[in-house]
């Protein structure tokens, strides 16, 4: 069924009793040219792409739990293509297109709103640094303003702009920039996916590999073995288990990242705000809800909840920047599992084993490139090549040193 105003109109005409489940409920096939291990944005959107773009249907996307369960419906919504560094800008720029055309090619809304991202800044060097940032942008045709801090006050007045600290002086903003519906997106691919025939099976997890010679040639499940002729992983948080299933040990380490929601309050933050003297983001849900963030948690873990060092540190970024903030009361927090790579970035490559495939290290970025990935891995799964805007985000530049660091940390996945 597509939906439209004319389904709309009718399924209200006949008491909304003709709707179908938007993706079937199929078991597993014995064998499969692609599975994709991982029901979040990413393997969806993967799915997604090898049926529609490379016209490769007989594919299966196997999720531990149900699909969404992992960030794809954890994380903040952002979404932006503010990156610095060939390798990134061109990559989340294909990511931003795809997100702007996103709701017409899934026939779903998911409620891709671009209401501006800006990052502030507070110092003369932070400016310069982000001029340079706005400058690379609008050298690959990407949007980018710096703002000043008067103009910065006219769009958001409640923001703290003499704090002794951290005095607010402009602004670098994105408008094409936003939020989009995270779990609208992933049942816009679930239900695009099934349609094009991808088999979406749930509460399957991956607990080995098959193998042939060298070569992975299926997986094993909680319900049962599936052949296939290649593998694609998209796991995220658990990139580094799943990956020892086959053996593989990578520059990956998981930690925690924790997001909070207030209760809900009248339209106050007109678009995505981040402070540039602490690690706190925040943005305003279509309900109402002040959305916001900070770091990750220090220490390694698989736990999808997060401790009270961090939540104090969000807490003192939102107070520093954003002082009404303070009267607001919190409605849920939440945590979910970061890939963090080596240097920030992530990886779509091939792995050193033959037919298994890795796509992983998106750090708690790996949102707003959900598009441009599942395009990508889909284009290296079909083709066994890199899609010419993912050749640097390969797993051998940890070996040879061509990293691509954006934020100039180092091998510091806690720092990223
Ligand atoms: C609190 C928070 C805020 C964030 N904010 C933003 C943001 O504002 N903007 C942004 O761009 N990014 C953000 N992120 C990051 C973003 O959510 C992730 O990078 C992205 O969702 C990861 O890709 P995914 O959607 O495929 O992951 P997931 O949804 O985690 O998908 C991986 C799936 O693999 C499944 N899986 C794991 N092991 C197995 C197994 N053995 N067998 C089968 N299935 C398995 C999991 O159950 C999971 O469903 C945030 C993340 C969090 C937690």
């Amino acid at each position: 069924m597509t939906y439209s105003i004319a389904s709309l109109v009718a399924g209200a005409l006949t008491g909304h009793r003709r709707w179908k489940p938007a993706w079937r409920k199929p078991e597993p096939k014995p064998s499969y040219d692609v599975v994709v291990v991982g029901g979040g944005g990413h393997g969806l959107a993967t799915a997604y792409h090898l049926a529609a773009t490379f016209g490769i249907r007989n594919v299966a996307v196997v999720e531990k739990g149900w699909i969404g369960s992992g960030n794809a419906g954890r994380n903040t919504t952002i979404i932006r293509s503010n990156y610095l560094l060939p390798g990134n800008v061109s990559f989340y720029e294909l990511s931003m297109k795809l997100w702007e055309r996103q709701e017409a090619d899934l026939n779903f809304n998911t409620m891709v709103s671009q209401r501006g991202v800006l990052n502030l800044y507070h110092s003369d060097s932070q400016r310069d640094a982000y001029a340079r940032r706005g400058n690379s942008m609008r050298l690959n045709g990407i949007d980018a303003e710096l703002l000043t801090r008067e103009e910065v006050m006219a769009r958001h007045p409640y923001l703290d702009y003499d704090n002794a600290r951290f005095p607010i002086r402009g602004g670098l903003l994105q408008r094409r920039g936003g939020t989009a519906r995270h779990d609208g997106v992933v049942w816009g691919y679930a239900r695009a996916a099934d349609r094009l025939g991808v088999d979406i099976i749930e509460n399957a997890e991956v607990t080995g590999f098959l193998r042939e010679g060298g070569r992975i040639v299926g997986v094993e499940t909680s319900r049962g073995a599936i052949r296939a002729g290649k593998v694609g992983m998209a796991v995220a948080g658990n990139t580094s288990r799943v990956a020892s299933l086959a053996g593989l040990r990578l520059p990956i380490e998981s930690h925690v990242l924790q997001a909070f929601v207030s209760e809900g309050l009248k339209p106050t933050v007109d678009g995505v705000i981040t402070f540039g003297a602490g690690h706190f983001y925040v943005s305003q849900s279509d309900k109402g809800g002040l959305v916001f963030g900070g770091d990750i948690d220090g220490y390694n873990s698989y736990a999808q909840r997060g401790n009270l060092p961090v939540i104090r540190d969000v807490c003192e970024g939102g107070i520093a920047v954003m002082p009404m903030i303070g009267r607001a009361r919190i409605l849920r927090h939440w945590g979910g599992i970061m890939d963090m790579s080596m240097d920030g970035s992530p990886i779509i490559d091939r792995t050193p084993i033959d037919g298994l495939y890795l796509n992983a290290g998106w750090c708690y970025g790996g949102f707003k490139a959900t598009p441009a990935s599942g395009m990508t891995f889909a284009h290296l799964l079909a083709r066994d090549a890199p899609h010419p805007t993912a050749t640097l985000l390969t797993l051998d530049r940890f070996r040879s040193g061509a990293v691509v660091d954006e934020k100039g940390m180092g091998a510091q996945p806690n720092l990223h």
